[in-house]
């Protein structure tokens, strides 16, 4: 079996839900277990309706929620004639709205938006459209089963960032999904969410639909997990920063990691970790433009260990640097080691670090509010912060033992100031800091000295360098 995983850009409208049903229904021979997204900006829209309601503002909160329910039901009237099945969902959806509108009024009478609560509202966003595209599939004939990730995906208690608890999630699908699967029926399910052990609703991440995928895929053994996206696979680069970009038609699992990691969109990081250990391959590919053959993600190349190459380029557009140095210089590994339980204990998710003999530095998302944590840091010693930065990560294979590659990239990168680089651990990539007003132009040498600069047409292999 496989599992095919469609984004929210795939089912944004009717017209590109039909074509998603088109895509799975080829794909039939190979016993599919489909996972949906929630529809484009669903998933902003719950959130930003919980937060109004939780201002206070339940009506605005409710406006935002009937103007949702109405794009699934127009995309319901577009693609189910049948009349019986057209009801139904109407029921279920009047249902989502009529519970999404009584928690929106609890939020406006406590003014409080918990995790929990922020991951039960998330949740409607993927239940209705998986809704959508089983009932869609059983109006092209194709028995379609819908089923409830609540059914299957156990998770630890972490809402927001909720893991699977992968022993209880192989169990579950090996009871709730493989038997539809050996009838050749066509499980429909929701990426993202899962659920406790008491039976509240969990998200995995925002964009972790991906994630749910390859837990499926791992914990079923598919024979590979096919992320279908709106782009031709994995790029250089964001096409819409740097011109001429290309496709990668391959990538190992932890250059993959890597680049999403540190900033590319096309993936949720976590979607490799199940995979790799069974060594299941992933396809990315262009539900807009089947034909083409996208990434495919397994182990790493042999030929590549002959020949380094760069494959792509991610950023993260919004970062901080933070640098410190002990007071005291008493025992360097006391401070790092003082220095790193209190970022652990903080939740901070720390990208980059550099030492120096007694100065640490490192990243973290600019997004993420650092007021709290900078007065115990500076319990250590002074610190000093870099707002408005801008991280660059370069992947590829063999990158450390490749003589020109530092060379190569301080020559594109002259003029630039740079604030912080990382370069060496693992072989597979560095890490540029820069002002965030020069991510643009960085991104953009970067790509031209190791892609050219040439116009993309039809579909390219990464060019050895
Ligand atoms: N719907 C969720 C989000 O927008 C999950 C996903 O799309 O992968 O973040
Ligand atoms: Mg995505």
């Amino acid at each position: 079996m496989i599992v095919m995983k469609f984004g929210g850009t795939s089912n944004r409208d009717a017209a590109a839900m039909a074509n998603v049903l088109r895509i799975i229904t080829t794909h039939l021979a190979e016993r599919p277990v489909v996972v949906v997204s929630a529809i484009a900006d669903a998933t902003n829209d719950l959130e930003e309706s919980a937060r109004t309601a939780a201002s206070g503002d339940a009506s605005r909160g409710e406006e935002i929620l009937t103007r949702l329910h109405a794009r699934h039901l127009a995309m319901v009237d577009a693609l189910v004639s049948d009349k019986a099945r057209a009801e139904n969902l109407s029921r279920v959806f009047s249902g989502y709205l009529k519970e999404l509108t009584t928690l929106l009024h609890g939020l406006a009478i406590l003014r409080e938006l918990t995790s929990r609560t922020m991951d039960a509202i998330c949740s409607y966003g993927e239940r209705f459209s998986s809704r959508i595209v089983a009932a869609g599939l059983q109006e092209c004939g194709v028995d379609a089963v819908w089923v409830d990730a609540k059914d299957f995906m156990l998770t630890d208690g972490n809402f927001g960032k909720a893991l699977p608890v992968m022993e209880a999630v192989r169990s579950n699908l090996a009871r709730v999904i493989a038997p539809l699967v050996k009838q050749r029926q066509v499980p429909v399910t929701q990426g993202f969410i899962g659920v406790t052990s008491s039976g509240a609703y969990t998200t995995m991440g925002r964009e972790s639909s991906d994630f749910s995928a390859s837990i499926i895929g791992a914990a079923m053994d598919a024979e590979r997990v096919q992320i279908w996206t709106d782009v031709d696979g994995i790029l250089t680069a964001d096409p819409r920063m740097v011109p001429g970009v290309r496709k990668v038609r391959h990538m190992s699992f932890d250059e993959a990691f890597e680049l999403s990691y540190f900033g590319a969109k096309v993936l949720h990081p976590n979607t490799m970790l199940p995979l790799l250990e069974k060594n299941i391959p992933v396809e990315v590919r262009n539900s807009r433009r089947e034909e083409g053959t996208g990434t495919l993600i397994d182990q790493p190349d042999p030929s590549e260990a002959v020949a380094p190459a760069v494959k792509s380029i991610s950023f993260s557009a919004d970062v901080t640097v933070v640098s410190l140095s002990p007071r005291k210089r008493t025992n360097q590994y006391l401070f790092w080691d003082g220095v790193f339980s209190v970022l652990s204990r903080s939740g901070i998710d720390v990208r980059t670090v550099t030492t120096s003999e007694y100065r640490i530095a490192f990243t973290i998302a600019g997004s993420y509010d650092s007021s709290a944590v900078i007065p115990r840091l500076e319990e250590f010693g002074p610190v000093t912060v870099f707002p408005e930065q801008a991280s660059l990560c370069i992947v590829g294979s063999g990158l450390r033992g490749w003589k020109e590659f530092a060379g190569r990239v301080f020559g594109a990168l002259a003029g630039v100031k740079t604030a912080l680089i990382a370069y060496g651990a693992s072989g597979l990539n560095m890490t540029v800091v820069v002002d965030r007003r020069d991510l643009e132009d960085a991104l953009v040498r970067l790509h031209r000295e190791f892609f050219g600069s040439s116009t993309p047409s039809g579909e390219f292999d990464v060019p050895r360098n």
